[in-house]
């Protein structure tokens, strides 16, 4: 695995730590590669480690056996997978899929509860995380409980790019109805308005968005106030320079 340090690409919360701290975390990591579709975490495993994405993203899904699978959040560079080991527990009641490729860093557990019990300011943005996930979930079970179809698609495509950090980026229709909690008609249905709109151009589980101020207008208020969550979560927590 390459070195973590050789990568240019930056985890948000990583990028928080003091300059000196953030070199020597980085030290501890190395970079992994994520393939789309890929099972990351499966609900009831150990988290034997923990992962900042750096230009890859993941979707976690809440199952029951009972129950198709439900997407109740995502984690790009914004965030880590493996916040409950720094709570002290040692597995994620998710299933955890890459939905984006890319890259990753990577740490194992031991190595992560180590820097976090030596570092207030990594416990400091640990736990302003948290809380911006807390709200990410919260919004989450507003919006699969009342927002539309279309309006949903769209918050989930802003998310997407966002994280994607371009307006290209995969979105099979198998995925998109696993993620959105609908059937593939109800997807084509969805993807075919924004389409007609002229906000998205979708085609063989590509979307490229075309225009981002037309998806905003279609998306539902969860988009903002998720965003406008977050940045509130972390502002306290920005590194003193
Ligand atoms: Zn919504």
């Amino acid at each position: 695995l390459p070195a973590a340090a050789a990568t240019p690409d930056i985890n948000e919360l990583i990028a928080l730590l003091p300059r000196r701290e953030g070199a020597e975390f980085l030290a501890d990591c190395s970079v992994t590669e994520m393939t789309v579709g890929s099972e990351v975490h499966r609900p009831g495993d150990r988290l034997d480690s923990v992962l900042f994405p750096l230009t890859g993203y993941l979707s976690l899904v809440s199952r029951r056996p009972d129950t198709p699978g439900i997407e109740v959040g995502m984690v790009g560079s914004e965030g880590m997978l493996g916040v409950h080991v720094g709570l002290g527990l040692s597995a994620v009641p998710l299933l955890v899929l890459v939905q984006g490729a890319g890259t990753a860093l990577t740490l194992s557990a031991a190595a992560f509860r180590k820097r976090l019990a030596a570092s207030a300011a990594l416990q400091r943005i640990l736990d302003r995380y948290v809380g911006s996930l807390l709200s990410q979930f919260a919004t989450s079970a507003v919006c699969l409980r009342f927002h539309k179809i279309v309006p949903r698609l769209a918050r989930w495509l802003l998310m997407s790019q966002d994280r994607a950090r371009s307006a290209v980026f995969p979105a099979t229709h198998q995925f998109l109805s696993y993620m959105l909690g609908v059937r593939r008609a109800g997807v084509t249905e969805a993807a075919g308005t924004l389409q007609q709109l002229g906000a998205i151009h979708y085609q063989r589980g590509v979307v490229t968005v075309l225009d981002r101020s037309l998806l905003e207008g279609a998306a539902c208020s969860c988009y903002r106030v998720e965003r406008a969550a977050h940045q509130e979560a972390m502002a306290p927590a920005q590194r003193a320079r």
